[in-house]
């Protein structure tokens, strides 16, 4: 294929042509004596297709790692929260504690207690439901306008039902920080 013999030329196609040495990739070389272009019947396609290779390899590697990448955040979303009944508490203290410690100095108290696993003792003000479904404790005193807002993790909706407004309860979450609360999440009723 890549030395067939040439029988005319492919610009003018007289067949008055000779052989004219060889290209660099070894192939044999043509020239018409007619329009004086010299030609070669086939190119060498050797470094095109070691580049679409590495292109093809290059594209898979990226689709394996989208791949990856997706799958990995598929897991995440959709992993169950981590259960913290059987967690030690970093920090064991009254709601009210807690509230006091980010209202003297945030900054301080999040350095301390964020994404930390805290047990606070309180008085249930206020249990709801979030726009996601989740139970919602409110831990405040009477007449109080902030306190620490616990968001339960589903398997503790069953616990709380056993408690009422008014009730002291010991709850465990991890501490996110403070906004209008202290805000507690992946909260469980702790039983003693
Ligand atoms: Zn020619």
């Amino acid at each position: 294929m890549e030395n067939r013999i040439a029988t005319s030329c492919p610009y003018c196609h007289d067949t008055d042509i000779q052989k004219n040495g060889f290209s660099n990739d070894g192939i044999q070389r043509w020239l018409c004596k007619t329009c004086n272009k010299s030609f070669q019947l086939a190119y060498k396609a050797r470094k095109q297709s070691d580049s679409n290779k590495i292109y093809i390899g290059v594209a898979l590697f990226f689709c394996l790692f989208a791949g990856i990448a997706l799958l990995s955040g598929l897991y995440f979303l959709n992993m169950p929260d981590k259960n913290y009944s059987n967690v030690k508490a970093d920090y064991t203290l009254q709601a009210t504690a807690l509230l006091a410690e980010f209202e003297k100095n945030e900054a301080k108290a999040n350095q301390k207690y964020m994404d930390k696993v805290i047990d606070v003792n309180g008085t249930i003000a206020e249990i709801t439901k979030d726009q996601k479904g989740a139970t919602v404790v409110a831990l405040r005193n009477k007449d109080a306008f902030s306190g620490v807002l616990c968001t339960l993790t589903e398997g503790s909706n069953n616990d709380i039902k056993s408690y009422a407004v008014g009730k002291p309860i010991k709850i465990r979450g991890v501490c996110t920080g403070m906004l209008m609360d202290v805000v507690l999440n992946k909260a469980v009723v702790v039983k003693e």
